[in-house]
């Protein structure tokens, strides 16, 4: 363990956006960090301390156990899990490849699973600790172009409560974070320009969206809170936006 007292926090999709953002914020506040995502490249340039960065794919459920464990050895057990990693592909379903489908279903939901998997177990048995996992506003409602992606984000949404209620009594957390639009890389692995090209517009209308630290923010508070003070949800959007 390093010299830093504060405990590890694991963030999953931390080579970019929200999970970037998430990153440097529990960085800033003291917490030794391991970051998952596939471009370990882009783990390591955020040069940040006290930090393991893991090339994960969180597909791969051994693959996210083993690497929690690995930094447990090093800094001691997980307090907070933030599922964060995520692919939104867009698409008309009848014109999209069911192997769109299949990525999103694998990513957003049996990731997030995974992660809850790698630290569920040990936290139910020290009678605390965090699990936040970032769904969407689109996990609340339903948009054009986003059957299988609300279809995941919904998913996360009634995984992450029924959890909550499952796992009350044992004094861990479940946080459900849902952002509206957020500027970030999201968008690029779309397949459909004419989509994508949609979706900028609707951007523009609203003057712009949220940042990726407005969203690291709402994931810290939430987190900082006293372990006795759960927040099961935030929501968070432009304002400008619907
Ligand atoms: P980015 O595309 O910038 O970040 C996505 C992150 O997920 C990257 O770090 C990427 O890392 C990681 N990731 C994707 N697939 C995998 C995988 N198989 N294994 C491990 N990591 C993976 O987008 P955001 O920051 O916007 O997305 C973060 C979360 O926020 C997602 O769950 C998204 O659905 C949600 N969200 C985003 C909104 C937005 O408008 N941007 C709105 C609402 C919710 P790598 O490619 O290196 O593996």
């Amino acid at each position: 363990m390093s010299e830093n007292h504060k405990p590890l926090v694991v963030i999953t999709g931390a080579s970019s956006g929200i999970g970037a953002a998430t990153a440097k914020l529990f960085s800033e506040n003291g917490h030794p960090l391991l970051l998952l995502a596939r471009r370990v490249d882009r783990l390591d340039a955020l040069g940040l301390p006290n930090v393991i960065c893991a090339q994960v794919d969180v597909t791969d459920r051994d693959a996210v156990k083993e690497a929690v464990k690995d930094a447990e050895e090093q800094f001691g057990p997980v307090d907070c899990m933030v599922n964060n990693a995520g692919v939104m592909l867009l698409g008309f379903l009848a014109d999209q490849s069911p192997d769109e489908w299949d990525k999103m279903l694998s990513v957003n939901v049996m990731g997030v699973l995974n992660g809850v998997n790698a630290v569920l177990k040990p936290m139910v048995q020290r009678q605390g600790g965090t699990i936040i996992n970032v769904s969407s506003v689109a996990g609340r409602k339903t948009f054009p172009n986003h059957v299988v992606y609300c279809g995941t984000k919904f998913a996360v949404h009634a995984i992450t409560e029924n959890l909550r209620e499952e796992i009350a009594a044992s004094n861990v957390r479940l946080t459900t974070i849902a952002p509206g639009a957020v500027e970030t890389e999201l968008l690029s692995h779309t397949t459909d320009e004419n989509i994508k090209s949609g979706y900028e517009d609707w951007k523009t209308a609203m003057d712009g969206i949220i940042s990726a630290e407005d969203v690291a923010r709402s994931v810290y508070f939430a987190y900082s809170q006293p372990q006795s003070v759960c927040i099961r949800e935030i929501v968070l959007a432009k304002t400008t936006q619907q």
